[in-house]
């Protein structure tokens, strides 16, 4: 695949209340609902996104401790040569009924709120295009949904197994 870079988010589901423990952070609650996700890879986006989609026994980034609880439900990405992870962060936490679980979170380098944004319900992918689209964002931005993930999941899979 591409070595290009990029950015990208990352939706995930969390199915009931947990406590988790993240990093530097400490111990945080995270509520059942939706959360995104926003990063970027300088290069090899689909290295990247392929390591999010594993399970990590010893976590790196903020959001490997959230994704030991919760599920990949859907992916946006777009092959970026500029870091645009900032914008989408804003384009994201722009989006109605978006809530802060923490600030800081995935936001350690950047002047970012945050860069990781809960919902209630999830918010559609074309809702998001408008409001990155407003602030200036690159388009096009792809979506992965259930099927693209499955496909990259057992992908990674064979990869391992070799
Ligand atoms: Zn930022």
């Amino acid at each position: 695949m591409s070595a290009a870079g990029g950015t990208y988010a990352l939706l995930l589901t969390l199915e009931k209340d947990y406590l988790v423990e993240v990093g530097r952070l400490g111990s945080l609650h995270f509520q059942p609902g939706h959360y995104i996700y926003v990063g970027r890879a300088r290069r090899r986006l689909f290295s990247r996104i392929k390591a999010h989609l594993h399970l990590h026994q010893r976590p790196h980034w903020h959001i490997d401790y959230l994704r030991q609880r919760a599920g990949v439900t859907g992916l946006w990405w777009a092959l970026t040569p500029e870091p645009q992870e900032c914008l989408w962060s804003q384009a994201v936490l722009s989006l109605p009924g978006a809530l802060v679980p923490r600030p800081r979170f995935g936001a350690s380098d950047c002047r970012c709120l945050t860069h990781l944004v809960y919902f209630n319900t999830a918010p559609s992918p074309s809702l998001f295009r408008r409001h990155l689209a407003k602030l200036g964002g690159q388009v096009p931005v792809h979506v992965w949904a259930e099927k693209e993930l499955a496909e990259q999941m057992e992908y990674t899979r064979e990869c391992r197994g070799r």
